[in-house]
């Protein structure tokens, strides 16, 4: 059980203030795995597991049973059950600051797991003086590895059809160098995005009325949602639901955001869907004005030609109009006759 503020270790420790930070702490913060932690009774060293879902006493405030004094869990200290070191006690440490425990591997599709299914509890176990730089390397690894294995089917089948990928191994180790740096750049370009993104989500936060976590902390936890990304990485159709994935990396923000800013749900949704929003009308004003610009300037293009033509060639023009008018005069002609009768019929 480590502050939140600084990783200072809080095993038996009254509730109150780190003594390394000075920031203010409670065991509500924590989710214990149930029965991993003890909690001592002030008064008489009594100890009680941790029964409820979030490994705490319950209930909270009670009559303890060794020396019938009235007891609060926010007296109580909290220790390592019996026999245990405490390592493995916690279930809310962010997997992705667990490495050396969990492993890289673990550690990375844990929070993989953790941005897809409870982004609420990325925002809230995000840790203060969260390292920009591991968040940084988190979604550069959920970006790489989407775009390699979406695309590198389609961009494989063109390689083997092209003959020379299987005449010279130069050939292919350069195809293989230029696609995996074409991979980096759209990676690279999707982190800067992302970080766009983030910083107009806490800017708007910021100006609707404040936010407890710096402009760093907001990029991190933009950065830790990206693995909805992932479903994308499918081979061949994962271009597909890209939209998809934006759509629940969406949602996974506004959840991360509002339990990390505590705010609430609708300032976040605001926050994260405006910029998002703001683009894609953006995307479709640009579009609307360039198909506007082309129709008028392949107008004026017509115009000009029609100008030209009627100037140059007036005889033809003439000699279209021309043919149409004998007909009808074969018609009136044929018409008199019929004109006439009638009145001498009658
Ligand atoms: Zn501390
Ligand atoms: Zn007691």
């Amino acid at each position: 059980m480590r502050c939140r503020g600084c990783e200072y270790e809080l095993w038996n420790m009254k509730p109150g203030t780190c003594p390394e930070c000075g920031r203010k702490w409670q065991f509500d913060e924590f989710r214990f795995h149930p029965l991993a932690a003890q909690f001592l009774c002030p008064h008489c060293d009594h100890a009680y597991g941790g029964t409820d879902n979030q490994g705490l006493p319950t209930p909270r405030a009670f009559i303890c049973s060794g020396c019938s004094e009235p007891i609060d869990l926010d007296q109580m200290r909290a220790l390592p059950a019996p026999n245990t070191d405490g390592s493995t006690a916690m279930d809310d440490e962010f997997p992705w600051r667990d490495i050396e425990r969990l492993g890289k591997w673990r550690a990375f599709w844990r929070t993989v797991g953790l941005s897809m299914s409870n982004p609420t509890r990325v925002g809230r176990m995000l840790p203060e003086r969260s390292s920009f730089r591991s968040a940084l390397i988190f979604s550069l690894l959920c970006g790489t590895i989407t775009i390699v294995s979406s695309a590198s089917p389609i961009v494989f089948m063109i390689g083997f059809s092209n003959q020379q990928f299987s005449s010279g191994l130069e050939y292919v180790l350069q195809f293989l160098a230029i696609f995996f740096a074409v991979v980096l750049g759209f990676a690279i370009l999707a982190q800067i995005l992302l970080l766009l993104w983030g910083s107009c989500a806490h800017g708007i936060l910021r100006i609707s009325g404040g936010v407890h976590r710096p402009l760093r902390d907001s990029l991190s936890s933009t950065l830790f949602c990206t693995g909805p990304f992932l479903i994308s990485a499918i081979p061949c159709c994962g271009f597909y639901i890209f939209l998809v994935s934006v759509i629940w990396m969406g949602v996974a923000m506004i959840h991360a955001l509002a339990s990390l800013q505590r705010v609430s749900r609708l300032r976040a949704s605001i926050a994260v869907l405006a910029p998002l929003l703001s683009l894609f009308a953006a995307i479709a004003l640009t579009v609307a004005v360039m198909i506007y610009m082309s129709s008028n300037t392949t107008w004026s293009a017509n115009g000009v030609s029609i100008g030209f033509s009627s100037s140059v060639q007036i005889a033809p023009s003439s000699n279209a109009v021309a043919p149409p008018t004998p007909p009808d005069e074969s018609d009136a002609q044929a018409l008199p006759p019929l004109g006439p009768e009638s009145p001498e019929e009658k």
